[in-house]
């Protein structure tokens, strides 16, 4: 079962983007959205919407979500996305900010709002591994500075690094949930 953490941010858009991707990829898998530790039994993939990281964090953090989700992810029970702010709870590090607690799943250093206020937001066909030309969403954006250890870069634009890899866990700086392409949402269960 694939679970849409719904704390805050794009998660409508995210269930209804999962669940026409289950079908479309045939792998059938129902998606529930996740408020409480209870809603994560029977979950192996999880989805972390894009949306503001300081309240998502604060609120998992306070009711157990956070635990939870490190304990299953550390024992390979279950693959994890995280888009835009999602992906900023999936760092290592992040810089310059220490109010978000971040899941540290994966080796790598993370910016938020890293592409300045005149940039806030904006699209642009980028080259993902493993899908080719992508238009992507970007808002309010973190940038990925450094990627190590295991975590294997999956996607840049121009220099910067937006998509990354590492095992069973992905992050990706722009919002999938947004167009009708669903290849990330295969790449995902692809993890
Ligand atoms: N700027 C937001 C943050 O730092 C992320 C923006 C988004 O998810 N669209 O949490």
């Amino acid at each position: 079962m694939i679970g849409v953490l719904a704390i805050q941010g794009d998660v409508s858009e995210h269930y209804e983007a999962a669940k026409r991707a289950s079908k479309e990829y045939g792998i059938d898998e129902e998606v529930r959205l996740v408020r409480r530790p209870k809603d994560m039994e029977g979950i192996t993939r999880l989805i972390i919407p894009g949306g503001e990281s300081t309240t998502i964090s604060r609120i998992m953090v306070k009711n157990g979500l956070y635990d939870l989700i490190v304990d299953k992810a550390s024992k390979n029970e279950l693959a994890v996305m995280g888009t835009c702010a999602g992906s900023i709870l999936m760092a290592k590090n992040i810089l310059d900010d220490d109010r978000v607690k971040s899941l540290g799943l994966i080796d790598m250093d993370i910016r938020r709002n890293a592409f300045g206020r005149q940039k806030d937001s904006f699209e642009a066909y980028v080259e993902i591994e493993g899908i080719g030309k992508y238009h992507a969403v970007f808002i309010r954006a973190p940038l990925i500075e450094r990627c190590h250890g295991d975590c294997r870069v999956l996607g840049k634009i121009e220099d910067r690094i937006i998509m990354v890899r590492q095992g069973r866990f992905m992050a990706l700086v722009f919002h999938p949930e947004l167009t009708d392409d669903l290849r990330i949402y295969r790449e995902f269960f692809n993890l």
